[in-house]
């Protein structure tokens, strides 16, 4: 170490120093002394190790407390916040996926605030089963015999598979050989679960008779896989779900579906057509369907399984299940979701209610939301304001080809500040909003946005003027 570097080292101000500062001791109530002076710590390290690596020369004491400053303030705000989502993308899984109904959230704070009967039979007064308390209102919802539900739809097929195939093959389709997003890759699942994967037809065509001659003694399973995000257009077939069931039953084999994001309605009166509901699957013949809970559903995060009676129980017995249970909370939004679908109040639920949102309806909320800026974000001063019709999706994976006609506001910010600069500002607010960004306008969405959220952007809009 040069002499320069050692002196300028002992430029930094101690600990003890920086701790006697009193906007610094103002961070200790918010997340106590040890964080407080552990944070400070890394500040100073990484300055040492930049001033060892001759990447800083001098200690320049005002900057070195802003990242002090910026550190501290960082980590005194909470991190997972509330966000406004004016994205248009309905399930956006960056951004928690589904809002819960009320009902739900009702339900998650009482089982949360007390004790409750979770693995209690209360009539015959000894142990009770967690999963009775949404098994029923599942088979109901999609006329399967039994249901379960873990975690989430990926440990859901990772738990079907080893418990259904670890010791055998299954069959899948080219076709349906998917990655979606978050590393959740069909192949990987597979041989996480120890079964021996059996591909066959091609990427665009796969017919029974592929199907069929794959069959050997080691087969437990076909296997179907929505494909999510992904298409295949053109040259392009797949053998029909009863076909399916008919050439595996009559082989005593298994048919499992991966619905992905799954619903338990008909969505097709709302522009979005083609994917079958879990009861249809059911109907279809297909024996186990694995579903999401918080992508189309629109409750919490759970894998849902649902079918025949004996697999179910199967399932129910294996160790697996018990490292994918899911906790009381999650089971007390499931079950007051799953009750507002068993009364047909679907606009309750907020994915739902996004989803069936009138254009008519959200027009007249850009509009007001448009006006309402206008009077803040003024024209004289640069800004331009205007109500556009965008397109909205589902996300999810969920109908990738439908788009809902959706509207929104466009707003460009005077020239010198620019859309990505507004954009980051918008993000930096509290609550953040997330919004798209054009080549010179920001592009707020309204059908993603809740209830009273345009009101609270209005409220705040005047503020906006000083990015
Ligand atoms: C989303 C999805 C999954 C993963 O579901 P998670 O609930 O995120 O675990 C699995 N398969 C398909 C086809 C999906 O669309």
């Amino acid at each position: 170490m040069s002499e320069d570097v050692s002196r300028y080292l002992r430029n930094i101000p101690s600990m003890d120093k920086i701790l006697s500062l009193e906007w610094v001791q103002d961070y200790y109530p918010m997340i106590g002394r040890k964080a407080v002076k552990s944070l400070i710590e890394s500040v100073l390290d990484d300055w040492r190790l930049s001033m060892l690596s001759g990447e800083i020369k001098e200690v320049d004491i005002e900057r070195l407390m802003s990242d002090v400053k910026r550190t501290l303030e960082k980590s005194s705000k909470k991190s997972m916040r509330p966000v406004i989502n004016a994205t248009g993308v309905i399930v956006h899984t960056n951004l928690g996926r589904s809002c819960l109904a009320d009902e739900a959230i009702a339900a998650v704070h009482d089982a949360s605030r007390c004790y409750t009967n979770l693995e209690y039979d209360l009539e015959a007064g000894k142990r009770g089963h967690r999963y009775d308390h949404v098994e029923w209102l599942l088979c109901q919802l999609t006329g399967a015999e039994a249901a379960l539900v873990v975690n989430n739809n990926a440990s859901a097929v990772l738990m079907c598979l080893t418990a259904l195939a670890s010791d055998g093959e299954i069959i899948i389709s080219r076709g349906e050989l998917i990655e979606i997003g978050e590393s959740f890759r069909i192949p990987d699942i597979m041989a996480l679960s120890g079964a021996k994967m059996v591909e066959v037809g091609t990427t665009n065509r796969t017919h029974l008779y592929d199907y069929e001659r794959a069959i050997t003694e080691e087969t437990r399973l076909i296997l179907k896989v929505h494909p999510s995000n992904y298409r295949i257009v053109g040259f392009h077939s797949e053998v029909g779900r009863e076909d399916l069931t008919n050439l595996a039953h009559s082989r005593g084999l298994l048919v499992m579906e991966d619905l992905g994001s799954g619903t338990l309605v008909d969505l097709s009166t709302y522009e979005l057509k083609g994917e079958p509901t879990i009861g249809q699957c059911i109907k279809d013949g297909v024996d186990i369907v694995t579903f999401s809970g918080d992508k189309l559903l629109g409750g919490p995060q759970i894998g849902g399984i649902v079918g025949k009676k004996d697999i179910i129980s199967k399932l129910k017995k294996h160790p697996m299940l018990r490292a994918l249970r899911v906790d009381k909370m999650t089971l007390a939004a499931l079950e007051a979701t799953l009750r507002i679908y068993l009364r047909e109040e679907h606009s309750k639920i907020p994915t739902l209610a996004m989803l069936m949102a009138d254009p008519k309806d959200l027009k007249m909320r850009a509009a007001n939301l448009a006006n309402s800026l206008r009077e803040s974000l003024r024209s004289e001063e640069g800004w331009n304001i205007d109500v556009i019709e965008v397109k909205d999706v589902v996300g999810g994976g969920a109908f990738p080809d439908d788009e809902l006609s959706g509207f929104g506001v466009a707003i460009a910010p005077p020239e010198e500040i620019g859309p990505s600069k507004f954009a980051a500002f918008l993000r930096q607010l509290e609550p953040s909003v997330i919004a798209n960004v054009d080549q010179e306008r920001v592009i707020l969405h309204v059908r993603t946005m809740r209830p009273g959220e345009d009101d609270l952007l209005i409220s705040k809009a005047e503020t906006w003027r000083n990015i």
